[in-house]
């Protein structure tokens, strides 16, 4: 039994950077639009990358790379816990799920983690040499009720998409979108 939750927390979890890997949030965001809908809630989902994470790693090499992604994970899993999902949603992109919380909250949470981890001057441990402050951008949309995943997913993205093309350590809102559910004037 206690096995089987192991196995099964481990088929659930990015090796990487201990968050939510990519098929469970995808089953989460299916699983938790569900019940937003049926119990008549609101949801957020939140994007967030981290900023020229390419030119990172060509200057510092991939091992320490993958050290700051999972200190952004650790940052990011810290104020996305439960009952917030935080998942790594591709290499270097997180995703958080806010179940019943509104823009706002998830505006103020993802500004707390943007700040964070720009105002941390990154050290590799073996040396003490000084790599710089990283910076991440970020996304979030409100789920507006009956909007498919695919509809918020994108929404998110577009949002993240804003904020990178806007200079990048920073959080958009989504465009607002209209409710799915208004019934066409005859
Ligand atoms: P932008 O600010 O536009 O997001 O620029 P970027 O360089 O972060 O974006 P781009 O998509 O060009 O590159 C993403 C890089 O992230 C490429 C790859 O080197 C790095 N990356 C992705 N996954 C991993 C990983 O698991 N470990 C390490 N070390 N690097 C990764
Ligand atoms: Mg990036
Ligand atoms: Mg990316």
């Amino acid at each position: 039994r206690e096995h089987l939750d192991q196995v099964r927390r481990d088929a659930m979890t990015d090796g990487l950077t201990n968050l939510t890997n990519r098929k469970a949030f995808d089953e989460s965001l299916e699983n938790l639009s569900a019940k937003a809908d049926a119990a008549g809630e609101g949801m957020t989902l939140a994007i967030i990358d981290i900023d020229h994470f390419k030119g990172f790693n060509d200057a510092w090499g991939h091992q320490i790379g993958d050290q700051v992604l999972r200190y952004v994970a650790s940052v990011i899993g810290r104020l996305g816990a439960t009952p917030r999902i935080a998942a790594r949603y591709g290499g270097e992109e997180f995703a958080i799920i806010f179940p019943n919380e509104n823009g706002r909250t998830a505006l103020s949470v993802l500004e707390e983690i943007r700040e964070e981890i720009s105002s941390r001057v990154l050290k590799r441990r073996s040396t003490n040499e000084d790599l710089g402050a990283i910076t991440v951008s970020a996304g979030y949309a409100e789920r507006v009720s009956g909007e498919t995943t695919t509809s918020l997913i994108e929404r998110a993205d577009a949002a993240l998409y804003a904020s990178k093309h806007a200079g990048r350590n920073r959080t958009t809102a989504a465009v607002p979108m209209v409710a799915v559910e208004t019934v066409a004037a005859a």
